[in-house]
């Protein structure tokens, strides 16, 4: 490996601080350049329709009966092993849906690979949300139940 030995400055750049100088004017120069970033928390993008926050579940929208027919695809497919699903028959007698279901947030890379599989075509019971500002001081927060992955997070706009 060449390591580059650094050039020592002359006498005189170092009296006057030239680098010094030459780096604020890069500073200043990109002062009046046109921002790329927003200040977030202050200002906020607008989420575009394919963008991926924390997976939940949805209700058929209009019988308002549960879509998850509890197959368990979604927790297979998940590559951070974060999903749980324990199945249990409907109350009609026909077809199973979820008892228990859970997503670690914590743990979920938010890759989106638990929705491709789910059979519950044309609606896919779970999807990925617009729901991104869930910073909590506690980890069991992020352990979300069946309840909260329909209802979501109480909203949080994180303001200052
Ligand atoms: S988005 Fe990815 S990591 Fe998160 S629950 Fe779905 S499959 Fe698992
Ligand atoms: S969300 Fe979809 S893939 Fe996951 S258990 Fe329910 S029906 Fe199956």
């Amino acid at each position: 490996m060449h390591i580059e030995k650094r050039k020592k400055l002359s006498f005189l750049k170092r009296i006057f601080l030239i680098e010094l100088f030459k780096g604020l004017m890069v500073t200043l120069k990109n002062q009046f350049r046109p921002h790329t970033t927003v200040e977030y928390p202050k200002e906020r993008l607008v989420l575009k329709e394919r963008f991926r926050g924390v997976p939940r579940l949805r209700m058929h929208p209009e019988t308002a009966e549960e879509l998850c027919v509890a197959c368990g695809n979604c927790a297979e497919a998940c590559p951070d092993n974060c999903i749980t699903v324990v199945a249990e028959t409907r109350a009609s007698g026909k077809g199973k849906q979820p008892k228990i279901f859970i997503i670690d947030y914590e743990r979920c890379c938010l890759c989106g690979l638990c929705v491709d599989p789910c059979p519950t075509k044309p609606i896919s019971a779970i999807y990925m949300s617009h729901d991104y500002e869930l910073a909590s001081y506690t980890r069991e927060k992020f352990i979300t139940e069946k309840d909260r992955l329909y209802s979501g997070h109480e909203k949080r706009e994180y303001k200052k």
